[in-house]
């Protein structure tokens, strides 16, 4: 009854062979790999009891979670991690740019009225990241511009990205988050074109569905279509 045991299933919904998707607002990830268990994103703070709720049904304890792999500092990515690293103490990753806002030593921008209403939970990173850093099987890639260190992580043989904010889906479509939120939105536009010179058959990004078709096209009209969409000025 129920698969081999010790081995346990891959927490969330699987999308491929070892990897799990928990869906919200933002996709969190498992990622299998040998006995590691890797955890891409946490969500808000308010997710980390989807988090922890995809581990129990799974039948997998918390504690098999070795990393914690932040693709960027913004809080609905990394607001569940100082929650989950009380239950884990599993090491938080992320970009050495984005560290201090992860940590709380810089307060990260944010509106005003956003401050009044969500609290910050900072949590220490243990393991600073690095363009071409490996992780496992992940390569890490830095593709600055919705933050100053967003990293996407590519698994090159399996040809599958995560890619947090640097690239989006929305009803079928890639795209870049809203403008607002960009740290510096040339930069991310221009590092779609890192983006694309890889070899993708499965996108995970941090928004939207998978999508495990046609990414090179898809990518392609977000590429035509952002300058337009993205960089003109507005008028006055
Ligand atoms: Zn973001
Ligand atoms: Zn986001």
């Amino acid at each position: 009854m129920g698969g081999i045991v010790g081995a346990g299933k891959t927490p969330g919904v699987p999308v491929s062979d070892g990897i799990g998707r928990i869906a919200g607002f933002v996709n969190s990830y498992t990622y299998v790999e040998g006995d590691q268990t890797y955890l891409i994103d946490t969500g808000a703070s308010g997710k980390a009891t989807a988090i922890v709720r995809a581990f129990n049904e799974a039948n997998v304890p918390l504690s098999r979670i070795g990393k914690m792999l932040l693709t960027h500092h913004h809080l609905d990515h990394m607001g569940g991690a100082a929650f989950l690293l009380d239950l884990t103490k599993a090491p938080i990753s992320c970009h050495a740019e984005d560290a201090p806002f992860v940590d709380g030593r810089t307060k990260a921008p944010m509106p005003l009225l956003m401050r009044l209403f969500i609290r910050v939970h900072p949590a220490p990173v243990a393991t600073v990241l690095n363009d071409g850093d490996q992780v496992g099987s992940l390569k890490v890639l830095h593709v600055p511009g919705h933050t100053p260190g967003e990293v996407v992580f590519y698994h090159a043989q399996r040809k599958i990205l995560f890619s947090g904010d640097a690239v989006v889906e929305r009803s079928g479509r890639l795209t870049l988050p809203a403008p607002r939120f960009a740290a510096n939105l040339p930069q991310a536009v221009q590092s779609l074109s890192r983006l694309r010179a890889l070899d993708v058959d499965l996108l995970l990004p941090g928004h939207g569905v998978p999508v495990s078709k046609d990414f090179d096209g898809l990518l392609d009209a977000l590429i035509r279509r952002a300058p337009d969409e993205f960089l003109r000025e507005s008028p006055d």
